[in-house]
């Protein structure tokens, strides 16, 4: 198999570069991918960010975000820049089904495929990766790619920065998760000397909601969300009808699940929301109830123990009913 070394060898020459992502980008795919995207760029490559879809406008102030394509809305282009792509970097994902319509044509191509990517069992459709499912964010693991594999921190931007930081700081639910060792505290404090402004990356983050999204938060907490105290377990179930009534768009969901966990002596989460495709599950769970297994089990999905997503091509209702019943099978760790 291909070596990290190798790859810094084969970078010592210009290449023709595609970054990806997964599906919805967070503000962890945005930020690896736009941190790796300007280090790749300075160093002289031609490089170029494609992106499956859409992504929140809480993270449009990013810097380069305005190069990125969005697949979708350019699918010719991004399908020949896939094609004659030298090397294609594969971010924050390890499944080529989370790129959706991106899957057939980077499967396809003959391009180098390197993985960077932090979710638990990768396909292993790349041909050299830099994974660690203990790491915080994949931003982490570019920050590690940079500075130690390719021994360039001189070459670490204030751009660079500021993207690697949003991406640790909104995989870590800024800094609060299990996640975030001590070693994360060390990048951040790095990034952070290396220009990233920390005040002022969490304002635009969490200091940019519209009219329409808080007052569709306040709707879900009053109107949406069902406790089971038996099972330790809280959720929201949102229609495709509170999607019209507030005009809910990409990232106006994010965080949500968080409200159910933060109920006191929660330990599972759901947000199940029907979406105009199909039916879009996050879980998000405390200690050993394993979100990922729930996913992969029952909902055709997956991610990490503690944070995990999935989805289901049947009614609102019943996936919610699905997802009670397989409670009882997590009884004892959800109860004691
Ligand atoms: P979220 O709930 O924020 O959409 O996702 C939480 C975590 O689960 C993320 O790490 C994400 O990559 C993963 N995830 C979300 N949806 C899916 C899915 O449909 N399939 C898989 N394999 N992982 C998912
Ligand atoms: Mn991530």
């Amino acid at each position: 198999m291909f070596s990290l070394n190798n790859l810094k060898d084969k970078l010592a020459d210009k290449q023709k570069i595609v970054i990806t992502t997964h599906y919805k980008p967070d503000g962890d795919a945005m930020g690896s991918s736009l941190g790796l995207y300007h280090w790749l760029s300075k160093r002289g490559h031609e490089v170029n960010l494609i992106v499956p879809s859409d992504y929140p406008s809480f993270l449009f102030w990013m810097p380069g975000q305005e190069d990125v394509i969005i697949y979708t809305e350019q699918r010719g282009t991004s399908d020949q820049l896939i094609k004659d792509a030298d090397i294609i970097f594969c971010l924050d994902f390890n499944h080529l089904s989370r790129i959706h319509d991106m899957t057939a044509s980077v499967r396809e191509s003959q391009a180098l495929k390197c993985m960077i990517d932090h979710h638990l069992s990768p396909e292993g459709f790349d041909d050299v990766r830099l994974w660690d499912s203990s790491a915080a964010a994949t931003a982490q693991l570019v920050y590690d790619f940079i500075v130690n594999h390719m021994d360039d921190r001189a070459g670490i931007t204030e751009a660079i920065a500021t993207a690697l930081y949003t991406g640790i700081m909104t995989d870590t639910g800024s800094f609060r998760f299990s996640s975030t060792t001590a070693q994360v505290h060390l990048i951040v404090a790095d990034l952070i000397s290396l220009g990233a402004q920390n005040w002022k990356i969490h304002e635009h983050v969490f200091n940019s909601s519209t009219e329409n999204r808080l007052k569709f938060l306040g709707f879900c907490l009053l109107n949406r969300l069902e406790v089971i105290s038996e099972y330790n377990t809280a959720l929201f179930a949102v229609t495709s009808e509170d999607l019209k009534k507030f005009n809910v768009t990409t990232g106006d969901t994010e965080g949500l699940v968080n409200y159910a966990l933060s109920v006191s002596g929660i330990r599972l989460a759901a947000l199940i929301i029907d979406r105009p495709d199909r039916v879009k599950l996050s879980l998000r769970s405390i200690g050993e109830i394993p979100c990922n297994e729930i996913c992969s089990k029952h909902f055709n999905g997956g991610g990490h123990k503690n944070a995990s997503g999935g989805q289901s091509q049947g009614a609102l209702h019943e996936v919610v009913q699905k997802f009670k019943s397989i409670l009882p099978e997590y009884k004892n760790l959800l109860t004691t």
